[in-house]
Formats: C-alpha cells, structure tokens, sequence
C-alpha cells in the first residue's frame, strides 16, 4: 500500500518527495467520477464540513527566509471585492470552515469585513497570522468572527519575533492574551517551520508553550517546494515533536487512494482561483474554476489522489484523507 507516511519510526531514510506525474488520465477532466475505493483504501466517511484554505493576499510584512512564497512574482496582491467573494461562498452547500491566510492575512484591511460576512452565512471563520498584528486589531477580529471561530493558529517565525529573550516572551506573553480571549471551543495553536537554524531550539519552545497552555506544532522547512533532507536524527527530533502539525508524520503519501479534497476542500486564492488542493495547484492539475464565475464546480465525491507528498494538513486534520479523522474539535454553535 502507498499510504507509507514518509519518516515514521523505522523507516527514518531521508524522504523522498517524488514529483507527480499523471497517474490516470482519466481522472484529471473536472469534476471527475467519484471513486470510493482505490489503492486498496476505502474512502473515509463523508466529514460533516467543508473546508477552503484562502490566501487573501500575497502581501506580508515579514520577509522569512524559508518563505514559500518569497519567489511570487507580485508579493503586494490584496483581494479585491470582497463582497463577491462573500456572495459566492453562500453558494457552497452547507456549512463549510473558511480558513484565512496569506501572505499575512492582517495586512487585508478587508479581514474583519470578510470574517463577518463569512459568518453572517454560517459559516466557520478560521485564520493562519504571524500573529504581528496589534492587539487591539486581533480583539477586532475575535469580535468580527464571533461564535463562528473555530481554528486560530499563530505562526510563530524566530527571524522576527523570537530575536532574543525579550521577543520570545513578549511572543509567548500575547499567547496567553489571546487564549484568554477565545471561547473553549476554538483551537488556538502556535506553528515553528522546523529549520536548520531553529532545530536545536524546537524542544526548549515546545515547553514553553506547554508551560503557557498553547499546543505547538512544527512545519518541516520546503525547498523549491519539496521538504528539506532532513538527517535521520533531525527526523526523530520533528517526529518526537508530533511530526508536520501534530499529524504524526513528516511526508505524507496518499498516492492513488481515495481524498474527498475537490469535493469538500479546496484551496482559493486572492484572484478567485480554486484548486484540489496546494499539490494541485502546484502542477497546475484539477482546477475547479473561478469561485466567482457560474463555472466553478466541485467533485460530486472522493477521488483518488494523483500526488505523492500530501502537505495539505486541513484535510488531513478533518478526515478527508484516508486512514485518517476529524482531530480539530468540532464548534456547533453559532
Ligand atoms: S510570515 Fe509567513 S508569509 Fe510572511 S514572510 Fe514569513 S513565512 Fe512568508
Ligand atoms: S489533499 Fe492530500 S491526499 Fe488529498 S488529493 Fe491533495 S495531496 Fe492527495
């Protein structure tokens, strides 16, 4: 079976991300047919939500260094209309999470309009930040969503606010503000992108966050988009940290298995482009049309996956993949 989870204890070879190739032409025309069964794995049940991962913006007023998108052409892109985005997420079926990042998604002066809009149609509101933004504009935010808040996760980046002891413990200390100001029922999380430079500091800021309350998750680092060659010691450290987001593993491969992203996840950009998934729209395969033209279509099911390294946490998280279920906690109310 494919469904090797790259980097799992006893198995620590250097990954490997092969490049997808085509794996059945006859999936690629959208939408395709559903699928239930393949590669020897059933389809897990239908999850309850959808689930969109937004880049509203390529703008950011961080320039990490392992950023994966340092090389975009055209880093200063705010959405426009923001109200046709709005009017066009009331046409999904049912209740799906909207999951805003960027870019840094605070740079949009649009954010707290849309976060509203978005739950004004019942829907669930959740953000990725670098967490820079002022206090008094996340409280905004807090207010904006409301009770439709389900996932805020603070990417914690050293270059810039872990600089020395003082920048860490201000990081840390706005941590504490935050989870102070969320419902229980939102999952708050801080993510480290598992460097060379910070390797050696991951377990120290683990404890802290622990010590604070907050679940830390690390990223593995991407280069030309494909994980770094980890050693078989730094692939320990990463997995004994709950591997990429608390998934357990580090590269995840689903190859040819049934996925139902297409059907109840995809990934949107600033420009209205949606794709399956971030593989997708790094080959530029399965392309689900513009979110705001009467084109746009979903998969009508699960289909099998044509890539070969899954970086997609969202739908791993909310059991669309196989082998896999809903692990953020569920937010019913509204
Ligand atoms: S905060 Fe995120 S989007 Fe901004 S430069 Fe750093 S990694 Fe890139
Ligand atoms: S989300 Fe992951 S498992 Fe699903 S199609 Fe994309 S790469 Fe494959």
């Amino acid at each position: 079976m494919s469904n090797q989870l790259s980097g799992a204890p006893g198995n620590l070879s250097p990954i490997r991300i092969e490049r997808a190739e085509k794996r059945d032409k006859s999936l690629l025309p959208w939408p395709p047919r559903p699928v239930y069964h393949s590669g020897g794995t059933d389809a897990p049940r239908r999850p309850a939500a959808g689930a969109v991962t937004w880049n509203i913006t390529t703008a950011c007023n961080y320039r990490c260094s392992y950023c994966t998108q340092q090389f975009l052409e055209d880093r200063k892109r705010l959405l426009k209309n923001a109200p046709a985005f709005i009017a066009a997420f009331s046409r999904l079926p049912g209740r799906w999470e909207i999951k805003m990042s960027g870019g840094e998604p605070f740079t949009h002066p649009a954010l707290c309009e849309i976060a509203e809009g978005l739950r004004r149609q019942n829907h669930l509101v959740s953000v990725v930040t670098n967490f820079s933004a002022s206090r008094e504009r996340l409280k905004a935010f807090l207010d904006a969503s409301g009770s439709s808040l389900r996932v805020f996760s603070a990417s914690f980046h050293p270059e810039y606010a872990g600089r020395n002891n003082q920048e860490f413990t201000a990081f840390v200390e706005k941590c504490r503000w935050m989870a102070g100001h969320l419902d229980a029922e939102v999952s708050f999380n801080v993510t480290c992108v598992a460097t060379r430079d910070n390797l050696a500091q991951l377990t120290d800021y683990a404890e802290t966050f622990a010590r604070a309350g907050v679940t830390f998750k690390v990223q593995p680092e991407k280069r030309d988009r494909e994980v770094i060659e980890y050693t078989d010691e730094e692939q320990e450290l990463l997995l004994s940290l709950g591997g990429h987001n608390m998934t357990g593993v580090l590269a995840p491969d689903f190859s040819g298995q049934p996925c139902w992203a297409g059907a109840l996840y995809f990934t949107l950009d600033d420009r209205g482009h949606a794709w399956r998934c971030y593989p997708a729209r790094r080959f530029r395969r399965q392309y689900l049309g513009n979110f705001l033209s009467p084109d746009f279509r979903l998969a009508r099911g699960p289909t099998p996956c044509l890539y070969s390294y899954c970086n997609c946490t969202v739908p791993i998280e909310r059991g669309m993949t196989p082998g896999t279920c809903a692990r953020e906690p569920e937010h019913t109310s509204n």
